[in-house]
């Protein structure tokens, strides 16, 4: 019988970057998973990036992930959010065609290489006589054996959707709940809580009065999401933009106590940052209205995606909410809102590969770990995939720090902190944004990659010619000066203050047009645009890197400080009670995630870094 080196759990997100991960680093991995038509199944909104989770979608590209070249094949509707903003913040995000996104997936993981494909859901796990995981057991009964497994379920564990008061087992619309397996988490003892989400309700297109609605444009040319991709050549659409009403207010105020989430039918945690329509209205009780997106979900399709206005209110009442919406009045329901709650285990209970501390071999990533949205899913997906092929070839574990990524950032708030709340990314939850931009996250990460193995010689020879080319065009920005005197020759106005300002300089001056340089310096008019706005991106902060590199390095030594495995956090004097158990509960692997706990003072670092050097020297010598 095949024993596998990876089995990943779930066709979602998480485990298509999983599984292709694992495979891609040569392990022979096998993907098990529902339905072949529902891989890369958008369970919600038809849209992959924005602000931080378009960073999220380039650091996964970086690493040769597959969400980025997906959604290249599938965009109907691109933009850079937050363009009038910094290029730190900034976020590349597009709507999909939801067939055509899935077809991409489907191909991606259809021809990669030691990936195999079944649909048999999974029941159970298999042990072997140390608590380190053998395989799984699938619900049709077969045992199929395994190194490691990757389970990526998302909101299947024991999940239940809701519309009014109505309840089914569900795991979203359309597919099964996973009970057995949901179980099993229970019966081996993992922190699990319940968190909720929602989805709005689709709306046939040919019912929607368009005329008079506000059309929002995407941008006129496409900021691709791979760093592979040079053009879209997916058609592209315009989405329109309408609003909720007083009357659509009075009608949800008058109707909270039917709606799943407000009249108690649904217990878990909703996402703050991406509140249901009843949360909106009952949150900012001021407000006459609220913007809704009409985003068309594919090229062919009917179906809209009113985005803003995720509803678990009965059927007969979103119907009525619908028509009291302008363009809305005579808009059909394809399908209803609704609310799911499900299982997840509290990433704390993690390291920081994402394997369970409990069972040797056993990594989950995605939803399950308390995250919401495809990104965040895909990110951790890629990392526990690119893991469990490390560990099963004994070779050292691959982890970002927060100032590597976006990524490190997420699941360092994960295993860290947990999470009371379903935890999606934001630009303001990394310390070192200037750094950590989408635009440089090829250059930040397929190093990296590239030194584990998990790059393709494509992407790779694409990498450095691309580096050879940016370095070349950094060095002459640098190199070409000029005194002010001769700059206000070609009409470039500076301070007269005697000193030269280099043609990189002069990229950062907002009175400085960029035709300007160029009559300056003719021999840089051939730089690519892409390579331009590079450094027009390194050159806005070029000022503050020096800084920004200090305090990443005394982040790195004071958080790269190892704490055995072995330590006793109960043994260290003068810490109190309350703070042993957070350690103890929190097992950090670092000092650095040691200090992010909450309530954790510097004298208590103080004690937990001194009793660690002693205790090693003791142990070691
Ligand atoms: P999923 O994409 O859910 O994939 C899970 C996979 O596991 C599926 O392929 C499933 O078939 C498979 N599976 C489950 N159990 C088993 C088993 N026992 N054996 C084998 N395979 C199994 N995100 C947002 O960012 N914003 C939102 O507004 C939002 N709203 C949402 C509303 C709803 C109703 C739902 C369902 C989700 C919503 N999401 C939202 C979340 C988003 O869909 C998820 O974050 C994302 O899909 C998670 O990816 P994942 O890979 O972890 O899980």
């Amino acid at each position: 019988m095949d024993i596998f080196d990876v089995i990943v759990i779930g066709g979602g997100h998480a485990g298509a970057e999983a599984a292709t991960a694992a495979a891609r680093m040569g392990a022979k991995t096998l993907l098990l998973t529902h339905r072949l038509d529902r891989l890369g199944e958008m369970s919600c909104n038809p849209a992959i990036g924005g602000l931080g989770k378009g960073h999220l979608v380039r650091e996964i590209d970086a690493l040769d992930g597959i969400m980025g070249r997906a959604i290249d094949r599938a965009g109907i509707h691109y933009r850079l959010l937050n363009r009038s903003k910094g290029p730190a913040v900034q976020g590349p995000r597009a709507q999909a065609d939801r067939n055509l996104y899935r077809n991409a997936v489907f191909a991606i993981l259809r021809d990669q290489p030691n990936l195999k494909i079944v649909t048999d859901p999974v029941s159970n796990l298999l042990f072997d006589k140390r608590n380190g995981i053998r395989g799984v057991l699938t619900e049709s009964g077969n045992e199929v054996k395994s190194r490691t497994v990757i389970i990526t379920t998302g909101t299947f564990l024991r999940g239940v959707i809701c519309i009014g008061k109505d309840k089914t087992d569900a795991g979203r619309a359309g597919d099964p709940a996973s009970i057995d397996l949901a179980k099993t988490f229970v019966r081996l003892g993992f922190p699990i809580g319940r968190l909720k989400t929602g989805t709005p309700p689709r709306l046939n297109a040919k019912t929607i009065d368009w005329e008079g609605l506000e059309p929002q444009m995407g941008d006129d040319i496409p900021t691709p999401l791979s760093f592979l991709t040079n053009k879209i050549f997916v058609p592209q659409i315009n989405c329109h933009i309408t609003k909720t009403t007083p009357r659509t207010h009075n009608i949800i105020r008058e109707n909270l106590q039917y709606s799943s989430v407000y009249g108690g039918a649904l217990s878990g945690v909703g996402p703050r940052y991406c509140p249901s329509i009843e949360d909106k209205v009952v949150r900012f009780s001021d407000r006459s209205n609220h913007q809704v997106f009409l985003e068309p979900e594919g090229l062919e399709s009917n179906s809209i995606y009113p985005n803003g206005i995720s509803t678990s209110l009965p059927e007969q009442i979103q119907k009525l909410m619908i028509s009291s919406i302008p363009g809305l009045e005579r808009a059909q329901i394809l399908r209803p809102g609704y609310a799911i709650e499900y299982d997840f285990i509290n990433p704390q209970s993690l390291r920081p590969t994402l394997e369970t501390r409990a069972v040797r071999g056993l990594y989950l990533a995605g939803q399950i770990n308390g995250t919401t949205g495809y990104e965040e899913a895909a990110g951790q997906g890629l990392m526990a995939g690119l893991n469990a092929a490390l560990a099963v070839a004994e070779s050292p574990p691959f982890i970002l720090d927060r100032a590597d990524a976006y990524i490190g950032v997420m699941i360092d708030d994960l295993i860290t902190h947990g999470v009371d709340e379903p935890y999606r990314m934001f630009t303001s939850r990394a310390e070192y944004r200037l750094k950590l931009r989408a635009d440089n996250a090829d250059q930040r990460l397929t190093p990296l990659g590239a030194k584990i193995g998990c790059i393709s010689g494509h992407r790779l020879k694409n990498f450095n010619n691309k580096k050879l080319e940016l370095d070349k065009w950094r060095e002459r920005f640098k190199m070409y000066k000029a005194s002010p005197t001769l700059l206000s020759k070609s009409g470039i106005n500076v301070n007269k203050d005697g000193i030269d300002r280099s043609a990189m300089d002069l990229l950062n001056y907002p009175n400085v047009l960029f035709p300007q340089i160029i009559n300056m310096w003719p021999s840089l008019n051939t730089i690519s645009n892409s390579l331009l706005n590079l450094l027009k991106s390194e050159a806005c902060y070029i000022g503050y890197m020096d800084r920004q590199e200090a305090d990443i390095a005394k982040f790195r030594r004071e958080a790269g400080y190892s704490l055995p495995s072995s330590l006793d956090f109960n043994n260290i004097p003068g810490l109190s009670n309350e703070l042993t158990q957070k350690l103890s509960a929190a097992q950090p692997a670092t000092l650095g995630q040691a200090s992010k706990l909450p309530g954790i003072t510097p004298a208590a670092l103080t004690l937990i870094l001194a009793y660690s050097k002693r205790y090693q020297i003791d142990k070691y010598g």
